[in-house]
């Protein structure tokens, strides 16, 4: 992104420190991205906006394809990354070299509908692993999204298929302003009015998500773990506090066990503030390593 933007690298540097100052860095195992396919990135987005996003990278210099979502010269290369840590993820999940992974990427991906980029998002990371794992042979997986912002993306790519639950809770009204329905067993959208904190955040996640996720027995989770949520965020209007995140990753780990083997595959997507980012990953990284 551009200088000055608020998707910038210094929040993966802020994750890596507080991992560091916590002891747990050195716990985990590390593995640098594969780049994606097109074809791995082709079963998320159609074909011609892949081309498109290829044919508009600059080599130099900065292009806008919406106000907020701006590709410099290395935002395909990282893109590309993002989406095969993902691919990446899963196949270690499935070879048993892993119980669950957090893929510290950026730039995010929720956003990325089938045919557009928006919202600081190029390709679907999240929505690109879900795909990897279907194609590997999965029958049911679920997408969970804390981000503040609603996951329109994964929504638009999934739309018609069963195989796909996604739980998304956000703030709303807000950016993006593009939530459907909630469908049984397919999707189950969860807005919270601006100013609401953890009680609301969590009786939804209880009271709708966790039924859901019961009944629809997924074989892998998939996280789009966002911390803009947080309320120190500067660009979201809820009050999540730091324990709200060690709990919902304790739920999405308490639901892996029971039906996917602890298989979680979790990826960032926002979190502004870089100080509630660094912890927030942090506590839901530890989550991940003790489940
Ligand atoms: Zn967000």
């Amino acid at each position: 992104m551009a200088p000055g933007h608020p998707e910038c690298s210094e929040r993966l540097r802020a994750i890596e420190r507080e991992l560091r100052h916590r002891g747990l860095f050195d716990r985990l195992q590390h593995h640098e991205a594969r780049c994606a396919t097109r074809a791995e990135i082709e079963r998320a987005h159609d074909p011609a906006f892949v081309a498109g996003i290829f044919a508009r990278a600059p080599a130099s210099g900065y292009v806008m394809l919406d106000p907020d979502t701006i590709m410099g010269p290395s935002t395909l290369p990282a893109a590309l990354r993002a989406a095969g840590a993902l691919a990446q993820a899963v196949d270690l999940l499935l070879a048993g070299r892993a119980t669950n992974a957090f893929c510290a990427v950026r730039p995010p991906g929720h956003h990325a509908e089938r045919d557009a980029a928006m919202g600081f998002c190029f390709f679907n990371n999240v929505a690109i692993g879900a795909a990897h794992a279907l194609a590997a042979g999965l029958d049911r997986v679920a997408v969970l999204d804390f981000d503040v912002h609603h996951g329109n993306g994964t929504e638009d790519i999934f739309a018609e298929d069963p195989r796909v639950l996604l739980c998304s809770s956000y703030q709303h009204p807000h950016y993006p302003h593009r939530a459907r329905g909630s469908v049984p067993g397919h999707r189950v959208n969860t807005p919270l009015p601006a100013g609401a904190g953890s009680a609301a955040f969590r009786a939804a996640v209880s009271g709708r998500w966790l039924p859901e996720l019961e009944a629809f027995a997924p074989q892998m989770l998939f996280v789009s773990a966002g911390f803009d949520a947080h309320a120190a965020d500067p660009l979201g209007g809820l009050r999540l506090e730091d324990e709200d995140y060690a709990w919902i990753t304790a739920q999405i780990d308490n639901v892996a066990g029971r039906y996917c083997d602890g298989r979680i595959v979790s990826t960032l997507e926002g979190g502004y503030d870089l100080a509630a980012l660094g912890r927030c990953a942090a506590l839901h990284i530890e989550g991940l390593l003790e489940a």
